[in-house]
């Protein structure tokens, strides 16, 4: 099979990011920061706005990996029911994690809006169509315990799913007002101009080689340069390397693969998602579709393991497309791209403290725009002194999966039964 040319449709329609370059120098911080995705980001754009001297370090340019990469939805929570969370969690930390992950979408378009980040951002909903009646009323318990607690969730009708989404396939679902879009490329970036405009330094194709205790403090080695300061911050998500091996091995990374279609014409365009809502489907290996600004369709999930996906793998995407959106047939698509994500065991995002005055903040299990928005402010809150209780956040030990080197295999192999799962649902229901 032969490999498929890989561009990101946010990479062909972002405006250009700061101007950055590489670490060439010995510098002093309170805080540096490894990862200039949006954990990074917004970790050092909340100390420096508390007056902090930050260092953000990146080994690629800011963006190149998952926050310039993902489908840009919005997405309230975590994978867990605020109902599931509380009883993990008891009756202290539980209501406090579950006021934490519901804040994480408000928090994004706060930071949009404050910072006057241009990023074609929309917050019409996130939208989950289920593909089965029991997926559903999983939906429904989900939609009462959010509302419950005063958020604004509903239920939605089969033909209120059709008339939002354009697509015949889904029963009903549930819609989120909370969430939205993206351009996760432009948000990005914007982070960074905003993180510069507060007094930060991001530092470009600077991988971090080596962490090292000095005395009560930590210096950060890049090839040209170091930046020794008290507190180290790990941003680096499912892209996590060798520097603090023990975290690597907390998260499993699996592929997710995206492909975007033309501007569509103007008739699809009011047929499908005419309000832009963000949607994720039901399915074990669900698919998510967004519109961008030109009216393209977006659509993604898992994708395959090759670094560079190949024919085989584009047109699974491509038959996904036309699954949902049959009357998408013979509109060419233009852009194929895909990236790493991080899922841990108990499915949760997890903040640690590897060492004194070391942090990190990773796994948000395909819902880091929201979340690792949030995990950077809580990551900024606990160096500045904040207790778990205060935070509304667990802070957990690093604790790797037992048998991580064949986790590959096992997430591999998972995703194949799943594949074959949602298959025998699809037969069953004559899809
Ligand atoms: C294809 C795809 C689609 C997705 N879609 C969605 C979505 O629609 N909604 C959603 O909520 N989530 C989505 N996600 C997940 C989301 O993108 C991530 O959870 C989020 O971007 C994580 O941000 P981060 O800053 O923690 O990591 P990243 O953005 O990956 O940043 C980590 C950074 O660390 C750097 N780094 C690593 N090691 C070193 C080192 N030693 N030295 C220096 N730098 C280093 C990397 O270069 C990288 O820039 C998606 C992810 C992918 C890949």
């Amino acid at each position: 099979m032969p490999a498929v040319p890989l561009q990101s449709l946010w990479s062909a329609t972002a405006s250009a990011g700061p101007a950055l370059t590489a670490l060439t120098t010995a510098r002093r911080a309170h805080a540096v920061i490894v990862g200039a995705g949006y954990t990074g980001l917004s970790a050092a754009l909340q100390l420096a706005l508390a007056g902090r001297d930050v260092v953000v370090l990146d080994a690629a340019e800011v963006g190149e990996r998952a926050s310039g990469l993902n489908g840009g939805q919005v997405i309230p929570g975590v994978k867990h029911d605020p109902d599931t969370l509380e009883e993990m969690f008891g009756p202290q930390l539980g209501p406090a994690l579950v006021a934490t992950v519901a804040a994480a979408a408000d928090l994004v378009f706060e930071v949009i809006s404050r910072h006057g980040i241009q990023c074609d951002s929309t917050r019409t909903g996130w939208i989950q169509p289920a593909t089965s009646e029991s997926a559903l009323a999983q939906l429904a318990a989900r939609a009462q315990q959010w509302r419950r607690r005063g958020a604004a969730v509903d239920m939605l009708s089969r033909e209120e799913i059709q008339a939002l989404t354009g697509s015949q396939r889904y029963c009903g679902g549930l819609i989120d007002r909370r969430g939205g879009t993206v351009q996760p490329l432009a948000f990005v970036r914007g982070l960074a101009a905003a993180l510069l405009t507060a007094g930060g330094e991001v530092f470009t194709r600077s991988p971090a080689i080596r962490l090292l205790q000095v005395a009560n403090e930590w210096r950060i080695d890049t090839p040209e340069g170091s930046v020794t300061a008290p507190t180290v911050i790990l941003a680096t998500n499912a892209y996590t390397d060798r520097l603090v091996g023990a975290l690597r091995r907390t998260i499993v990374r699996v592929p997710s693969f995206q492909v975007a279609t033309q501007p569509l014409p103007p008739q699809l365009r009011k047929d499908i998602l005419p309000q832009r809502q963000a949607a994720s489907d039901t399915w074990h290996l669900l698919r998510y579709f967004r519109t961008d600004a030109s009216g393209r369709l977006v659509l993604g999930s898992r994708g395959t393991f090759a670094a560079t996906p190949d024919l085989r793998a584009v047109r699974h995407q491509y038959r996904a497309v036309h699954e949902i959106f049959p009357q998408l047939a013979g509109i060419p698509f233009e852009y194929h791209w895909g990236g790493w994500v991080a899922i841990t065991r108990d499915h949760l995002p997890h903040l640690h403290e590897p060492a004194p005055g070391v942090l990190a903040g990773l796994g948000y299990n395909g819902r880091g725009v929201a979340m690792a928005n949030m995990m950077g402010q809580l990551l900024a809150r606990r160096v500045l002194g904040a207790s778990a209780i205060e935070l509304g956040f667990p802070v957990t030990p690093v604790r790797p999966i037992r048998l991580h080197a064949l986790s590959g295999l096992g997430a591999r192999a998972t995703i194949q039964y799943l594949r074959m799962v949602d298959g025998w649902s699809r037969s069953r229901a004559g899809r």
